[in-house]
């Protein structure tokens, strides 16, 4: 297997944004961590795999064109979020009042600027409202009608909430509303209730990486609850050196600051990406309660998938343009079997 090994060995972790080196790009993305293996069927599973394969190679095709890790980033997640599979866009989870209510946020780590948006009706792919912000607004984060009214004068696509709605999604949430109403804790396990977010990193030819995600939150939430997916540092951040997008139950990734931190682990304090992911993924976040999983990029082209559920839909495509896709725990994502970048010849 072809690793995406950097061709110069000047972009180092961290000061890849001064760096003009070519690299060979990556793109890395995720379609949540809520996978429970009994609820599967093939029909569903087919469908999800070659959705996460046509967002791998949507975005990879940006990167190859020569475009931006932050266009990579958002066609990859509008393919996704257009996909009813997944909780972002539409088939999006409900609220406890019956509505779909979207969060999403992308950073471009070679600048730090970042956008989000919160508790949006109507926007069609909120990432793209999250981009609109990032670049055309002086503020990093949007919400509600506020942001939609932004949407509007962007000429963004706002739809029908109607759009939105799977029969899957209501089911689900009238299940967790009769339960709320018997006083009994829910049936589902935890993951069910956040299965399907989405989001995705890259490292594009300039060596410059982003983040970004995209989810409509937890299946049942309450009182404009919103979650990690649109906060910078908890569920999105990239910067020179690290991108990360998370996802699980949010609370936990906004306690502990997760793609934040990951992130000051690599830049910071030169930890390799894989144990600075399982530090917070399989061990802080566990260890308050919480659940769910992550992707991460560094700057030399270096993936982790880390998760600590039954599973997480993911995959990636490297230079070879080969898209990887898994979705269980213990499935061969092909991550495992990646040798350590090796830098070429820095005389070239
Ligand atoms: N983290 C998201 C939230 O809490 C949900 C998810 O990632 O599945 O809103």
């Amino acid at each position: 297997m072809k690793f995406p090994h950097l061709l110069l060995a000047s972009a180092l972790a961290g000061v890849a944004s001064t760096s003009h080196a070519a690299v060979s790009p990556v793109l890395v993305i995720h379609g949540g961590a809520g996978v429970i293996r009994h609820d599967m069927t093939p029909v569903r599973e087919t469908a999800i795999r070659l959705a996460m394969t046509r967002a791998l190679q949507r975005g990879h095709a940006e990167l190859v064109a020569g475009k931006s890790a932050v266009d990579a980033v958002t066609a990859a997640i509008v393919v996704l979020e257009d996909d009813s599979n997944f909780n972002a866009g539409t088939g999006a989870v409900f609220t406890h009042d019956g509505k779909n209510e979207l969060d999403a946020a992308i950073m471009d780590g070679n600048t730090l600027n970042a956008g989000s948006v919160a508790g949006v009706e109507h926007v069609k792919n909120p990432i793209v409202l999250a981009r609109a912000v990032m670049e055309k607004t002086p503020y990093v984060m949007l919400s509600g009608m506020g942001a939609e009214a932004f949407a509007r004068e962007q000429g963004i696509e706002l739809v029908d909430p109607s759009y939105f709605r799977t029969e899957q999604r209501w089911q689900q949430l009238q299940k967790a509303l009769k339960e709320d109403a018997a006083k009994r804790p829910h049936a589902d396990e935890e993951t069910a209730k956040h299965f399907g977010t989405v989001g995705a990193v890259a490292l594009d030819a300039q060596g410059h990486l982003a983040a970004g995600t995209s989810t409509g939150g937890m299946n049942d939430k309450r009182w404009g609850r919103i979650g990690d997916s649109p906060v910078i540092g908890a569920g999105t951040y990239a910067n020179s050196g690290c991108a990360v997008s998370g996802t699980g139950w949010g609370e936990f990734y906004l306690r502990t600051v997760a793609a934040y931190e990951i992130c000051m682990k690599v830049t910071q304090m030169r930890v390799p990406l894989k144990r600075a992911t399982a530090d917070v993924i399989n061990q802080e976040i566990p260890s308050l309660g919480g659940d769910g999983g992550a992707i991460a990029l560094d700057a030399q082209g270096q993936i982790s998938i880390p998760f600590n559920t039954d599973g997480m839909y993911r995959g990636w495509i490297g230079a070879d343009g080969v898209p990887h896709v898994a979705i269980y725990g213990g499935e061969d994502d092909g991550t495992a079997e990646l040798p350590e970048p090796v830098p070429a010849d820095s005389t070239e």
